[in-house]
């Protein structure tokens, strides 16, 4: 399947070719012709599955080919409104659309908090045709009488369950009354809770639905690794790797906000550039910090869940959580932020007594054993043994093993090869040669 067998028209096909995409993602496949023929969406989708592409192509088209899309001059009206949670996502998005919509002469502009509002009033004065937003700052300016939703023919609600976790269910019920009723809407979100269920049922028509599960995606694209270790002596166990393996861009999540500055501290006294992002930090200085790790000015990016979502980094060779992430979800979020688009990458879990029980939901939800990697100066003792103990019944053992060597067949290395000790170490590329060197060799990528 090609971009042209989806009939997406020649300027955005030109600039699609220029960003290198060949092939349309399983999601673009499903959701182009749904939207493009002019019906309401619902999509189960993450970050890292292409669902920006998804949504902007097929607008930006339609807008195109309309009549009011065709207006270059005069005032322009806003037409097309995403909503996202966060403004990295925020900024993402916005570029998505300039980058597919190149060719087209429709304008965008992103509108989020924690700056200065003057410029993004400016460049609403100018007129645009396509506003990317979060909640809090899009209502403040509507607020304002800066933006005027009435013209609006597409809204897309981006990163619905997060919107929610984040507290803005109300910020987006005032948002969709001042929407008309006449429009396509476009809802998205990871999972599918009541509670979105319910959102989406206020805000769609009668929509199509499109699932991509996460399994399906990244969680098999990664290859993945978990060290157990003490809470101590998880900071030790991480300057242990960035000295000993070769680790040229990795993202480290940490539950907390202090604890992100806190590892950050860590890692830049050893030696390495580091910084940290989080809901704490300025807007620009998060930005600032971004631009610097995607340089590859700062090779150790520490973040919040929350910051990181939609970082999009196309060379992060590694993501290491440092906690383990609560919502089993959340940990495919993760590591999808390697391993982006057809690329392979490397994530590794950091697992201590305490977390068990996450690993275990996660194990569940992504259908695989993650393999453990034994072999280093931390091995909290025991930890292997109790979760290999917490996976219930001989049977369902049974079951999930032969999962994870299946895994690791397709991860192109030995298949499977922990034989009960816990010194097994796992099977595919990256741990299986880690297994045989103590140095700093590259990591193997899968193949797949
Ligand atoms: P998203 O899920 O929208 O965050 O997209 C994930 C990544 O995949 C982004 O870096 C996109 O630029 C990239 N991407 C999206 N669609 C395609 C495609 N059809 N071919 C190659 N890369 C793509």
């Amino acid at each position: 399947m090609t971009f042209q067998d989806l009939n997406i028209i020649d300027p955005i096909l030109k600039a699609l070719k220029a960003e290198g995409y060949t092939n349309p993602t399983p999601i673009q496949e499903q959701s182009i012709p749904i939207l493009l023929d002019g019906r309401d969406l619902l999509g189960c989708a993450q970050t890292g599955t292409g669902k920006t592409a998804a949504f902007a192509i097929p607008i930006l088209q339609r807008l195109y080919l309309s009549k009011e899309g065709q207006k270059k001059k005069g005032n322009r009206r806003v037409k097309v409104l995403v909503v996202t949670p966060t403004r990295e996502l925020a900024i993402q998005i916005g570029d998505s659309f300039s980058s597919y919509g190149r060719f087209t002469g429709l304008r965008n502009t992103v509108i989020f908090g924690g700056v200065k509002q003057g410029a993004q009033t400016q460049a609403l004065r100018r007129g645009v045709d396509i506003i990317v937003a979060t909640p809090g700052r899009l209502l403040d300016l509507m607020n304002q009488g800066y933006v005027d939703l009435r013209d609006v023919e597409y809204s897309i609600l981006d990163e619905a369950d997060h919107m929610l976790d984040m507290g803005f269910i109300h910020d987006i019920r005032k948002i969709v009354e001042k929407l008309p009723e006449k429009r396509q809407s476009l809802f998205f979100s990871a999972t599918m809770s009541p509670e979105i269920v319910q959102l989406s049922g206020k805000i769609l028509g009668n929509p199509e639905k499109v699932t991509i599960q996460p399994d399906q995606t990244t969680a098999e694209r990664v290859e993945q690794a978990i060290y157990f270790v003490s809470k101590q002596e998880k900071a030790d166990l991480l300057l242990h790797l960035l000295k000993t393996e070769k680790m040229p861009s990795v993202l480290v999540f940490s539950r907390t906000k202090h604890g992100a500055d806190k590892i950050a501290r860590k890692v830049r006294n050893a030696g390495f550039s580091s910084d940290a992002i989080h809901g704490n930090k300025a807007q620009n200085a998060r930005q600032k910090t971004l631009n610097k790790f995607k340089d590859g000015k700062i090779k150790v990016l520490i973040a919040t869940d929350i910051a990181a979502r939609g970082i999009d980094v196309d060379d992060l060779s590694h993501v290491i959580n440092y906690n383990m992430p609560n919502v089993s979800e959340t940990y495919v979020h993760r590591i999808g932020r390697t391993g982006r688009a057809n690329a392979s990458g490397i994530a590794i879990s950091f697992c201590d007594m305490e977390e068990l029980s996450d690993l275990k939901g996660i194990q569940k939800l992504i259908k695989q054993k993650i393999p453990v990697i034994s072999e280093h100066p931390y091995v909290l003792e025991g930890a292997e043994a109790l979760a290999e103990a917490g996976k219930g019944s001989s049977s369902k053992k049974k079951k999930q093993n032969n999962n994870r060597s299946s895994n690791f067949r397709r991860g192109g290395g030995g298949g499977g090869g922990r034989n009960g000790s816990s010194n097994g170490g796992g099977g595919g590329g990256y741990w299986k040669k880690r297994r045989g060197t103590s140095s700093s060799s590259k990591p193997k990528r899968r193949q797949d």
